[in-house]
């Protein structure tokens, strides 16, 4: 006998929207979800997708009506409640445009609570576009079945950045530190990587004077940046985080 099913079916497209959801609340669709849904995936009046808007869980939800570059959908249901993810801040110092979206989308996945863009002496990136970044942020959470959007924090450079830190911080250093896996504690963490072009030796000094700082290795190789954080907060949902 086949399994049942599960309902609603994984398969049903995700939208996230910015309007409150509530049994009957009635969501417009601005023209570029509208275009998707109706000539991308083909769905009219009837058609079935779950909505989020990031506090009130996952709804069901029905089109209404369909005019053009226009659509009204209706929410039915709550399918799941808003999820609660690992208390982890990943504070990361920009790297070019293509990588640090591959970060911010894989971090999303990876069920990361806040991003923290961290402005370092070698950092390559003059402007973060927050807005870009909570866009490629949203996409991901609608992909990989979020509730919850990852808050995207405003970039810090590295002093005020340690000034603020108000939790343990795990901070990636490749000249050397403790085995991550024994670094690793449940609760509030945040996880700090460097730019391409590293720390700079007086970076490093600050950093690793700070009480909350504990300097792990991720192994023996020089990992990218992008590839140091994704190792690192992998390691982190596994060892300490809602993997376990
Ligand atoms: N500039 C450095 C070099 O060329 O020696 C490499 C910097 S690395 C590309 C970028 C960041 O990834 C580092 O600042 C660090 O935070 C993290 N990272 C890379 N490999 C690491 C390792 N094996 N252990 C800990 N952190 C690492």
């Amino acid at each position: 006998m086949p399994a049942t099913p599960a309902w609603p079916p994984r398969s049903l497209p995700r939208l996230f929207v910015r309007t409150r959801l509530a049994e009957g609340a009635t969501v417009e669709l601005d023209a570029a979800a509208a275009n998707y849904l109706g000539n991308v995936l083909r769905l009219g009046e009837g058609g079935e997708l779950l909505l989020f808007d990031g506090l009130a869980g996952e709804w069901l939800a029905r089109i209404a009506t369909v005019a053009k570059k226009r659509m009204t959908l209706v929410a039915e249901r709550q399918t799941r409640p808003l999820e609660q993810v690992p208390d982890v801040t990943l504070a990361f110092a920009p790297i070019k445009r293509a990588q640090t979206d591959w970060l911010v989308e894989k971090a999303t996945e990876l069920g990361v609570a806040r991003l923290q863009p961290v402005m370092t002496r070698r950092t390559v990136a003059e402007r973060v576009k927050i807005e870009r970044l909570e866009s490629i942020a949203v996409e991901a959470a609608e992909q990989c079945g979020r509730t919850l959007l990852p808050a995207i924090a405003d970039p810090l450079a590295l002093p005020a950045f340690l000034g603020a830190l108000d939790r343990p911080l795990l901070f990636a250093d490749e000249t050397g530190g403790a085995p991550l896996g024994q670094a690793l504690r449940p609760g509030p963490a945040a996880i700090l990587i460097g730019p391409e072009g590293g720390f700079t030796p007086e970076e490093r000094d600050l950093i690793r004077a700070h009480p909350h700082v504990i300097a792990v290795s991720l192994g023996p190789r020089i990992l990218r940046a992008e590839t140091a954080a994704l190792a690192a907060l992998t390691a982190y949902m596994a060892l300490a985080g809602d993997w376990r």
